[in-house]
């Protein structure tokens, strides 16, 4: 594992549109660099599970493919951010969405004493998200990411990480989702990345290739700016 030079924990922030694959390398680069992975998504998805009142707003939202509110997607990151582990670093996937979103993550990590290490923009195309997202499914054990055409287990059937057997799909990965998702982020989300620019901490990676080579450059890039 690479270590950390920097004694102020790394905050990344990883942007894309929907099947991007900053799931896929958030887990990567949490392994790789000891950081810990917040997806608000998973979050809100917990949060449906348990039932809790953030959860019971959610729900529908998220099946239509929409963004959920500020305010509820904001107190959901706030108290995770607070929890020890994330001392350690985070690399944020999914977060912030809207310009509110960012503007409350820079109240956030300067009332900490806190900055963005970068904004990684994860640069593909429409047309192949869809291919991606409708093809994508998880180990029901540890959440290992897996593709119908890109990414199947080495052994049918068997998670390559934790042997667990049994697999799920996400309810919100079909196409007629999709297409309000990719819609959210181009309106909602890709003006975060001038924002970022503005604030001289973002950077591109084409994502439209293989995903080793990616979390190649990714891992090179991560590298550069934690030393
Ligand atoms: P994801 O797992 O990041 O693709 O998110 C799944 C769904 O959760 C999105 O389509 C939104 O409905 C909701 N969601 C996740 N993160 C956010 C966020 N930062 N702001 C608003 N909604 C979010």
């Amino acid at each position: 594992m690479d270590v950390a030079a920097t004694t102020t924990p790394a905050v990344l922030i990883l942007l894309g549109p929907p099947g991007a694959g900053k799931g896929t390398q958030a887990r990567m680069l949490e392994d790789k660099f000891g950081l810990v992975q917040l997806s608000t998504g998973d979050l809100l998805r917990d949060a449906v599970a348990a039932g809790t009142e953030a959860g019971l707003a959610a729900k529908a939202v998220m099946e239509a493919g929409d963004l959920v509110s500020d305010e509820i997607v904001i107190a959901i990151l706030r108290d995770r951010m607070a929890q020890p582990d994330c001392a350690k670093g985070v690399i944020l996937d999914g977060f912030p969405r809207t310009t509110v979103q960012a503007e409350a993550l820079d109240g956030l990590l300067s009332s900490a004493g806190q900055k963005i290490s970068a904004a990684i923009s994860l640069e593909v195309q429409d047309d192949e998200m869809v291919i991606r997202i409708s093809g994508r499914y998880t180990c029901a054990g540890c959440g290992e990411g897996y593709h119908d055409q890109f990414k199947q287990p080495a052994e049918e059937g068997k998670c390559d990480k934790c042997g667990h057997t049994e697999f799920k799909r996400r309810a919100d990965d079909n196409a007629e989702t999709v297409a309000s998702r990719l819609a959210a982020y181009h309106a909602q989300t890709a003006p975060l990345i001038d924002y970022y620019q503005a604030q001289g901490v973002l950077n591109g990676i084409d994502a439209m290739g293989q995903i080793d080579d990616i979390a190649n450059d990714m891992q090179g890039l991560v590298r550069e700016v934690m030393n």
